[in-house]
């Protein structure tokens, strides 16, 4: 059964007049369950205009009744988790347990964005000057646009809209085209729990609809998170525009393995944190860095764990849940499947070959096994690459020294982890590696809410990292006020004065 997946502006459904249509799939079943409407320029503008027209009374709506707003989202988004993440795992094909996880990792951002009347409080100091008192204050931008990628279609978004909103501006979404209904599925939420219409709005598509965001004259700010070419190209766009913008990139994070760590848990924890969602995740782990002493016994570890995942359909309801699901479009299976070949002839040694997988599911699912490259070298393709698939490739080492300067020497820098029971060579790590976001003895270190969310290098655009407080200052704008009220039984004396104040 297909349906249709449409635009949502003015608080409701809003097909538009685009003649453009695309399928969206069910991964585990290669089945069309949907037919997406792209927008066209005018459904774009349609649906910035529903913004536009609802931002200024909501940004004039009290604090108070702002946040009555976000608290009852709150409440609905944690009541319903389950139906959401059923919606996630149709589209996008995580295991339900994990969809479940990403709610979870945006509920805490919905949660944090509750508390923005303290997060707006400006700063306010009496007498600077003889009678003179000064203070701040942060206002929201207008309409805001977000555009996110298709790994996680509820979570990614979640970093962004709860503060933009609750900070007073109007939302436009632009989710992916591959997974886009649990953008929908959010927008009836918000209006469920009394966000006025036109305040949260949802622009379906692709290129035509994000260059129409990074275009138009009546957006003030980007929020991107998806590949480093796209990321970099809606950075410079956005920014011709005169737009404030953050743009998060691609990823290739790094697990470096000391010879004193506990090799059982590291190999837990490369191999949950290299093929949990098919290694589809920014923060997954997609290179080991081990120390040649300890190198032999890790890869044992990891491919004797590797080898008891059930790869399968992550729908809910099996007796025993998949630990793995199908990636989330044939392409990007098979453009997968050829890079484990282009490994292959480029000499590594590809211990476990996960193209000959056998899944529990469909057939025609986009299935491809966990599959583990040892011996692997900084110049080959799956190294230089962002797989984005679950591949993990494993480079030795011959000490802590070399392990950092790989890591330092690569493009990207979003997330990175050592595992050591040495405190001071985990001290030195974090001086030393440039890279956003660490873990020490944690393979997947996603800040939780109240901190930021982005990497370095080619991985981010921009100079703001994602929610925490850096969120809150992306989506609002600083204002300094100097006062000088006159008081009768103290006026000031007058007279010219043209001298610099
Ligand atoms: P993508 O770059 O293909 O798409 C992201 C968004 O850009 C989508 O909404 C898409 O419709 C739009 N888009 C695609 N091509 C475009 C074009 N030519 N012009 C304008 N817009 C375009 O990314 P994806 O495949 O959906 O997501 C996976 C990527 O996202 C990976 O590279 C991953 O590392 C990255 N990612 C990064 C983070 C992070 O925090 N740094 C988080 C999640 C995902």
């Amino acid at each position: 059964m297909t349906s249709r997946i449409l635009h949502w502006a003015d608080g409701a459904e809003f097909a538009g007049t685009s003649d453009r249509w695309a399928d969206v799939t069910n991964p585990a079943t290669g089945k069309v369950s949907g037919r997406l409407a792209l927008a066209d320029p005018d459904d774009a503008a349609q649906v910035i205009a529903s913004a536009v027209q609802a931002q200024e009374a909501w940004a004039e709506t009290s604090l108070a009744r702002r946040t009555q707003v976000l608290f009852a989202f709150r409440e609905l988004l944690n009541a319903r988790r389950p139906e959401l993440a059923q919606i996630i795992t149709a589209e996008h094909g995580k295991v339900h347990s994990d969809s479940l996880g990403e709610i979870a990792r945006g509920l805490e951002v919905v949660e944090f964005a509750c508390g923005i009347s303290h997060l707006l409080k400006g700063g306010h100091t009496e007498a600077a000057s003889t009678g003179v008192d000064v203070h701040s204050k942060r206002v929201p931008l207008g309409v805001v646009g977000v555009i996110s990628p298709f790994n996680f279609p509820a979570m990614v978004p979640m970093w962004f809209f709860p503060i933009a909103i609750a900070a007073g501006n109007s939302v436009v979404l632009k989710p992916s085209e591959k997974d886009p209904s649990a953008s929908l599925w959010i927008a009836k939420l918000w209006k469920e729990a009394g966000l006025p219409d036109g305040v949260f709005n949802v622009l379906q598509g692709d290129k035509v609809a994000v260059d129409a965001l990074l275009t138009s004259p009546d957006v003030a700010s980007i929020s991107f998170v998806g590949s480093t070419p796209i990321a970099e190209y809606v950075y410079r766009t956005a920014s011709e525009h005169g737009k404030r913008v953050q743009a998060l990139g691609g990823a290739k994070n790094h697990m470096l393995v000391l010879p004193d760590a506990d090799l059982d848990l590291a190999a837990d924890a490369a191999v949950s944190a290299g093929y949990g969602s098919a290694g589809e995740r920014c923060m997954a782990i997609s290179v080991l860095v081990a120390v040649d002493s300890i190198a032999d016994d890790l890869v044992t570890r990891i491919s004797e764990r590797t080898r008891t995942l059930l790869i399968g359909d992550g729908a809910a309801g099996s007796e025993r849940e998949a630990d793995m699901g199908p990636l989330v479009t044939r392409a990007h299976r098979d453009r997968i499947a050829g890079l484990i070949g282009s490994g292959e002839s480029a000499g590594a040694k590809l211990v476990i070959d996960g193209r000959s997988v056998s899944a529990r599911g469909d057939e025609d699912g986009f299935w491809l096994g966990p599959t583990l490259f040892d011996h692997v070298s900084s110049e080959m393709e799956i190294y230089r690459e962002e797989i984005f698939g679950p591949v993990l490739c494993v480079v030795r080492v011959p000490s802590y020294e070399a392990g950092v300067e790989l890591i330092n020497a690569n493009a990207y820098g979003n997330g990175t982890a050592i595992f050591t029971n040495d405190g001071g060579a985990a001290r030195r790590f974090e001086k030393d590696v440039e890279v956003g976001m660490i873990g020490v003895n944690v393979p997947v270190p996603v800040p939780v809410a109240y901190y930021s969310f982005g990497g370095w290098k080619r991985s981010l655009f921009g100079d703001t990292h994602a929610h925490g407080t850096e969120g809150v200052h992306f989506f609002t704008r600083g204002k300094v006020v100097t006062t000088r009220w006159i008081d009768p039984a103290n006026r000031p004396a007058g007279g010219l004065d043209l001298g610099f104040p």
